[in-house]
C-alpha cells in the first residue's frame, strides 16, 4: 500500500494529477458505546446525516475515478447505519477494490457477519482495549462489550472456515492508556488465540477530562518503554504484526496531543504531510476534506458537488499549497498517531526510492 501511495506522489510532484488513493468514508458520528477518550460521540446528529442514495453514488465515483482503498470507519460507529455499510462494501467489492471497516465490534450480529465474509472483505479492524472484560469494558464505558466482541469474533472465524476464506483479515485497534499499557504482553497473546493478525497500538489524544485521568505517567511511560524488546520478542514468537517500534520514542505518547511539535521536528526536504494528495475523506453530513482531522464544514460537501470537483477543485489545492509552504494547521496538534507514523512511513519510501 505505501509503495503505491509513494508512486502515486511521485507523479503528483512531477505534475501528473492523481486521483484519490484512500476513501475514508464516516456514515454517522452517532455511536452506541461511551468510550472514556472519545470525542467523536459529543458531536453526533442524527439529522445532519446524509441520504443512502448520495453515499452509494459516490462509492460509484469514487471506483470509476480509480480509488484502490475504501475505509468505513468512524465518527461514531459505522455499523449503526449497518444495511448502508453493508451495501457500501459490496458496491466497492463488486469493482474489486481493497475494502477495510473499523468498528468497536459490539454491532456485529450473525447476519452481517456471514454477509462480510461472503463478499470477501478484505480487513476488519476491532477496537479492543484490554484483553479482560475489567478493563475493555472501563475503557469503552459499557459492560457486556468485551464479551459481545468475543462472541463476534468466534463467529467470523466460524463463517470462515465454513466458507472457506482467508479474509478478512482481522486487526486489533488498542487506544494505549496508564490502564492498559502493562497487559500489551497478553493483549498480544489474547490476539493469537482469537485469530488476529495484528496488534495495532494508538497513542491516546487527549480530547475529554476523562483521558486526562488516563494518561501515562512519566514513570509509566519509562516502564513501557522497558517492556519494549521484551514485547517485540512476544510479538515475532505468536507472529502478531505490531507496531511497538514506534514507542521507543516515548514522545509519542507524551507529546500524543502536540503533534505539531514532532512534525516540525521531522520535517526537513519533504512536505510536513501526505495526506491530502493520497487522501478523501467523506464524512456523514456530506463535507469532505484531504485531512483526517480537519474541522468538519471547513470544505465542499458532496451534496452539492462531485468527488472529482472536490478533489481537483480550488479548496483542496490551496490546502495542499499550503502544506507545501510548511504551515501547519491549528489541528495538526492533534493528528491521530497512526497518521503520524503512515506519514513517516511514505516519507522513507520517497527518500530510499526517488
Ligand atoms: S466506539 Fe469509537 S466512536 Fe464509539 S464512543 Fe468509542 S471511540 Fe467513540
Ligand atoms: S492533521 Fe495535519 S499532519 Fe495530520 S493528516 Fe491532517 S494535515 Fe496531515
Amino acid at each position: 500500500m505505501f509503495n503505491e501511495i509513494a508512486n502515486n506522489l511521485n507523479l503528483w510532484f512531477r505534475g501528473l494529477k492523481q486521483p484519490p488513493y484512500e476513501l475514508e468514508v464516516r456514515v454517522t458520528n452517532r455511536c452506541n458505546l461511551n468510550c472514556l477518550f472519545c470525542g467523536n460521540r459529543l458531536y453526533a446528529d442524527k439529522s445532519s446525516e446524509i441520504d443512502d442514495l448520495i453515499f452509494k453514488r459516490v462509492i460509484r465515483e469514487a471506483c470509476e475515478m480509480g480509488v484502490k482503498y475504501f475505509h468505513f470507519c468512524g465518527g461514531g460507529e459505522p455499523l449503526i447505519r449497518k444495511s448502508l455499510v453493508n451495501s457500501l462494501i459490496a458496491i466497492a467489492k463488486n469493482y474489486n477494490r481493497y475494502v477495510k471497516l473499523i468498528t468497536n465490534g459490539t454491532l456485529l450480529d450473525e447476519k452481517t457477519i456471514k454477509n462480510l465474509v461472503k463478499i470477501n472483505l478484505d480487513e476488519l479492524t476491532i477496537s479492543i482495549d484490554g484483553p479482560t472484560a475489567k478493563v475493555h469494558d472501563y475503557l469503552r464505558g459499557t459492560k457486556g462489550s468485551f464479551n459481545r466482541i468475543c462472541q463476534s469474533v468466534n463467529r467470523i472465524n466460524y463463517y470462515k472456515k465454513v466458507y472457506g476464506k482467508n479474509k478478512p483479515k482481522l486487526i486489533i485497534a488498542l487506544v494505549l492508556t496508564n490502564k492498559n499499557f502493562d497487559k500489551i504482553d497478553t493483549m498480544i497473546k489474547f490476539a493469537h488465540y482469537k485469530g488476529f493478525s495484528e496488534v495495532c497500538i494508538q497513542p491516546m489524544i487527549i480530547v475529554t477530562p476523562e483521558a486526562n485521568l488516563l494518561k501515562l505517567s512519566q514513570v509509566q511511560q519509562e516502564e513501557f518503554k522497558k517492556m519494549l524488546p521484551n514485547l517485540e520478542r512476544l510479538a515475532r514468537k505468536y507472529k502478531i504484526k505490531c507496531n511497538i517500534q514506534d514507542f521507543y520514542n516515548v514522545q509519542i505518547i507524551e507529546k500524543s496531543s502536540q503533534k505539531d511539535e514532532l512534525i516540525k521536528k521531522e520535517n526537513k526536504n519533504f512536505p510536513f504531510c501526505f495526506y491530502p494528495w493520497f487522501y478523501c475523506g467523506v464524512f456523514a453530513d456530506g463535507t469532505t476534506a484531504p485531512c483526517p482531522d480537519a474541522p468538519s464544514g471547513f470544505f465542499e460537501n458532496i451534496q452539492t458537488k462531485t468527488l472529482k470537483e472536490i478533489w481537483y477543485g480550488e479548496k483542496f489545492k490551496k490546502f495542499r499549497k499550503r502544506i507545501f509552504k510548511g504551515q501547519l494547521f491549528t489541528w495538526c496538534k492533534n493528528c491521530c498517531g497512526n497518521k503520524f507514523f503512515e506519514n513517516q512511513e511514505i516519507k522513507k519510501i520517497l527518500s530510499s526510492n526517488f
